[in-house]
């Protein structure tokens, strides 16, 4: 590659490159230990450590997402049953949110999806919860509940400095970053869970090219 270019190529995986430019240019900046995570229709993460993508012996480390809470769970895309990838993404939010449908006809998300439960999305959840709507707040109370118990095994591991989020789901629980922060200290032994920021990612789509850059400039 680098003889057909006559420039240096890297090759990363976008979630470590991602972590890579928050840590350089975004929400991680000024850190030395992150961990990112972009949740969406999946879970992809990328380790920081010392200022350094975290590739483990082969490259094949910090696959977070895939980290299992429940091995009796949801079969995984990868295989795995239990992944929080297949717990708390996207199409796991609008999968709770179309079984909590047969118990609440009422709520508002079998309107958002014009009476067909199979249409609901994650971002009508998002849209019926900020409505008030019970079981759109109890799919995403929820979801906060898997997410801060994955993040508390996450602390208990690493103990980053920061953990910065991002992608679509993140968006959608941008107001309930706190209460996350609260449910983690639950779910962790580490003694001072509080002092671990939560932030929102500063790259949304461009994340990815974001992280290319990221790794030809310092990598
Ligand atoms: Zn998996």
């Amino acid at each position: 590659m680098h003889r057909l270019y006559a420039v240096k190529v890297k090759i990363d995986n976008d979630a470590n490159a991602a972590a890579l430019a928050e840590a350089k240019w975004g929400a991680g900046r000024g850190y030395r230990n992150i961990f990112y995570a972009s949740i969406g229709t999946g879970i992809g993460t990328g380790i920081i450590f010392d200022g350094r993508i975290y590739h483990g012996r082969t490259g094949a480390a910090a696959e977070v997402g895939h980290v299992g809470i429940d091995s009796k769970g949801p079969l995984c895309n990868c295989g795995k049953r239990g992944c929080i990838e297949t717990l708390a993404a996207g199409p796991a939010i609008a999968r709770r949110a179309r079984q909590k449908l047969f118990d609440c006809p009422r709520s508002l998300l079998r309107e958002f999806a014009g009476g067909d439960p199979q249409a609901v999305t994650s971002q009508m959840v998002a849209t019926a919860c900020a409505s008030g709507d019970a079981a759109a707040k109890e799919v995403i109370r929820e979801t906060l509940d898997l997410l801060a118990y994955w993040l508390g095994n996450i602390i208990d591991l690493l103990e980053p400095d920061v953990i910065v989020i991002g992608g679509g789901v993140s968006m959608m629980l941008a107001p309930f970053l706190n209460e996350i922060r609260e449910r983690w200290k639950g779910a962790t032994i580490n003694p001072a869970p509080g002092e671990i920021p939560l932030v929102l990612a500063r790259y949304g789509e461009d994340a990815g090219i974001a992280g290319a850059a990221a790794l030809c400039e310092f990598e």
